[in-house]
């Protein structure tokens, strides 16, 4: 057998073949902005008979609303320029609800150049965008999880890292101060002794939830710098404020009244805060401001511990 090369189908078979495809192809003629044709399978996909498509109107009607504009705005441009296009929508099915649909346009020229008609095919990508969705979706809870420190649900140390640097640029620019304090747990390698590794977990995710209700403006941002150590930033707070701050996440702490028969401090859990204020200009580096702090925070551990040390 001999495969005719030349294509003469007749009418007949190319209509046959026009609707037996998943795609729905299309017609508009330009000068009446009317339907030439629509494909049956129009019906089976949106529940919209294919008489029901008369006009260009129709097809903007049947439309998301949020879609709308733009669609329609693209596809007549890209049509009176006579480029061929696709646009992806949300078309309504009878039902009320609505399918993504990506339509692929070809401009069909009259010898002179003038758009003759318009020519598509519509095809049902709503399985695509569902998975585009559930990607998207994915993505930003892999994001978050990645800021996120898992056994507290506090921001974890690369958050602290990027929050840093903007509260550092955002003092600079703005010639605001910025306080940070850092808090390490006391004893709590003997707490984990006494009480057990898991108990010890407890007492962080309750350490850390008592640090968010004292730092509580909306900027202030607290993380788990690593081990039962956390760090609190406090943007546009002077010395005298973050001090109050600090006390106020040591004394939690201690009011909380978690049992630790094993700290040489107290019969309950306490923690060591060192504190500083920055007025940075601009150039300073945050690094030495954040080592300043950390050297604070070993100052209060040989004052005693349970306590604040902001010199
Ligand atoms: P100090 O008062 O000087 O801070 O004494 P410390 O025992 O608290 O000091 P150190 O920093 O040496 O010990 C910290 C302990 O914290 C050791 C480690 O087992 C424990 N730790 C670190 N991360 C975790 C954790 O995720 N869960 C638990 N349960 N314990 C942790
Ligand atoms: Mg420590
Ligand atoms: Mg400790």
């Amino acid at each position: 057998m001999t495969i005719d090369t030349k294509m003469d189908l007749d009418n007949d078979t190319y209509k046959t073949l026009l609707e037996s495809t998943r795609a729905i192809p299309w017609k508009i003629d330009w000068d009446t902005m009317q339907f030439a044709y629509i494909g049956p399978q129009i019906e089976e996909l949106l529940g919209w008979e294919p008489s029901s498509w008369v006009s260009v109107q129709d097809w903007a009607d049947r439309m998301h609303p949020e879609d709308r504009d733009w669609a329609v705005n693209f596809c007549v441009a890209q049509s009176k320029a006579g480029v061929d296009h696709e646009a992806d929508y949300r078309a309504l099915n009878k039902n009320g609800d609505y399918v993504w649909i990506r339509d692929v346009v070809h401009v069909v020229r009259k010898e002179d150049g003038d758009v003759d008609s318009l020519i598509g095919f519509m095809f049902d990508i709503s399985e695509r965008k569902r998975t585009e969705e559930q990607l998207a979706a994915l993505r930003r809870e892999l994001e978050e999880l990645s800021f996120k420190d898992g056994l507290t649900g506090v921001a974890n140390r690369r958050r602290f890292d990027v929050v840093m640097e903007t509260e550092w640029n955002n003092a600079c620019r703005n010639k605001q101060p910025v306080s940070v304090l850092m808090l390490d747990i006391d004893c709590f390698k003997q707490y984990n002794d006494h009480y057990g590794h898991l108990e010890g977990d407890q007492c962080l995710k309750r350490v850390a939830k008592l640090l968010t209700l004292a730092a509580s403006r909306p900027r202030d941002f607290v993380a788990r710098f690593g081990g039962e150590e956390f760090i609190v930033v406090m943007p546009d707070t002077n010395e005298t404020e973050a001090y109050k701050i600090a006390s106020r996440c040591r004394e939690l702490i201690a009011n909380e009244h978690i049992p630790h028969t094993g700290s040489d401090v107290s019969k309950y859990l306490t923690a060591s805060i060192g504190l500083s204020t920055a007025m940075p200009d601009c150039g300073d580096e945050a690094l030495p401001f954040i080592e300043q702090t950390d050297r604070r925070m070993y100052q209060a551990k040989q004052r005693g511990r349970n306590t604040v040390v902001n010199d």
